[in-house]
């Protein structure tokens, strides 16, 4: 079965035609800039050359109007007509404690995902604008929702209560949610798998480091901690995101600089993290450069940013009473060999040992710890577009 799978953004919409029998994406893409005076359609079938279109799309249905044109045009399309896809599979982002698992989309889910839009403001609504958009122009196309928070839902209330009255998360259900629950999900099975070990009986951690990162525990195969919170800002040190601070900063810095709450909290997600420490980039790429030429500012962010790692680590490894295989993935993870050393060298206690030359490696499944190593080190790249199109192929 071919299967589309959409992110949907407030302005952007990224797409892949995925072949569900092969596993092989058809086509890659994203619209960007929707609904200004300028759109971008960028489209890469499969093999061939990437395609930029400049128009204008007004909204996410033309967005999606226009993808699926791109899908079956005659030069760059990969299918000859629409009616080969067979299912459309949409990342939500908040599914909050309805959903604890991926669902087949009806208009009660949608009522239902709808009920979850004040969890996440900015992501909820623009995935139901996608949803809405799918289902208007694929008329009796099955589609299926695949939610951020569910594979953390088997947390235990001890890992997702906080320290405020019941009262509150009864009312509010203010509680710890997670995020990146696919990846999370998929690169744990992976991760135990190429280390040879039972699902069912396994500790493996998982460290989703990209411009928004995560860690989570999960054992015999369940999430029972992560370091996302109530919204993605908690954790630890990401591009731009603070993650975990003392939450009594908030109201000293809205005094001191005469901010609102607002102004604070756009603060902390968009102009803190590695970004704010360094002021040089949130790309660790830049950072690295940075360090390497001797900026201070740009070497204490990438330190702080290791050590919370590390610390996280730590944490989970109490959490699970100890840990076979920890899993590194997403851009930073993947990629920064610099990133994986230095976290490793806070492991000594753990007797990880690390192989430095395979550690250079980039982007590929690959063990990076010797044999004598009591636990397992890897790489394990994420791919979240297959993980969403093998569930929604799994739930049809
Ligand atoms: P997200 O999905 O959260 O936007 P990604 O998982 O795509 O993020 O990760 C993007 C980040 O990966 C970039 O901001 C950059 O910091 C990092 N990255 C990508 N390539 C490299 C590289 N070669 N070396 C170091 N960091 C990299």
């Amino acid at each position: 079965m071919k299967v589309l799978v959409i992110n949907c953004g407030s302005s952007s919409l990224k797409y892949q035609l995925i072949d569900s029998e092969t596993e092989q994406a058809l086509a890659v893409g994203i619209c960007e800039r929707i609904g200004q005076e300028v759109s971008y359609l960028k489209h890469t079938p499969n093999g061939g050359d990437k395609v930029v279109l400049e128009t204008s799309m007004k909204n996410h249905e033309i967005a999606v109007s226009m993808v699926l044109e791109a899908l079956i045009n005659d030069s760059y399309g990969v299918i000859k007509s629409l009616d080969e896809i067979g299912a459309v599979g949409h990342r939500v982002v908040h599914g909050g404690e309805k959903f604890a698992a991926s669902t087949i989309i009806t208009d009660e889910v949608i009522k239902a995902i709808e009920g979850c839009n004040d969890l996440a403001p900015l992501h909820n609504p623009a995935n139901l604008i996608g949803i809405r958009a799918c289902a208007n122009l694929m008329e009796g196309v099955p589609m299926v929702a695949v939610f951020d928070t569910a594979f953390h839902q088997t947390m235990p209330p001890k890992a997702y209560l906080y320290g405020l009255p019941f009262d509150y998360y009864e009312k509010h259900k203010i509680r710890k949610y997670g995020f990146h629950g696919t990846s999370h999900s998929y690169v744990s099975k992976k991760a135990a798998e190429f280390a040879g070990l039972d699902i069912e009986n396994s500790k493996v951690i998982v460290c989703h480091l990209g411009n928004g990162a995560s860690i989570s525990a999960v054992l015999n195969g369940k999430s029972i901690d992560t370091s996302m919170g109530f919204t993605p800002l908690s954790g630890l040190v990401m591009g731009t995101r603070s993650g975990d601070i003392d939450p009594s900063i908030i109201e000293f810095i809205s005094k001191r600089e005469n901010k609102t709450i607002d102004q604070v909290m756009n603060l902390l997600n968009k102009e803190s993290g590695v970004w704010g420490m360094s002021e040089v980039s949130s790309d660790f790429r830049d950072i690295n450069v940075a360090m390497d030429s001797g900026n201070e500012k740009a070497r204490l962010a990438f330190e702080l940013f290791v050590y919370r790692v590390a610390k996280y680590i730590g944490g989970y490894v109490a959490a699970m009473n100890g840990v076979d295989v920890i899993a590194f993935t997403a851009g930073v993870g993947e990629n920064d060999h610099k990133v994986r050393e230095w976290v490793c060298e806070y492991l000594g206690y753990l007797g990880v040992t690390i192989d430095l030359e395979k550690n250079k490696a980039r982007g590929v499944e690959i063990m990076l710890t010797t044999p004598e190593s009591k636990v397992k080190v890897c790489i394990m790249p994420t791919n979240e577009e297959l993980a969403i199109a093998r569930e929604t192929v799994a739930l049809l």
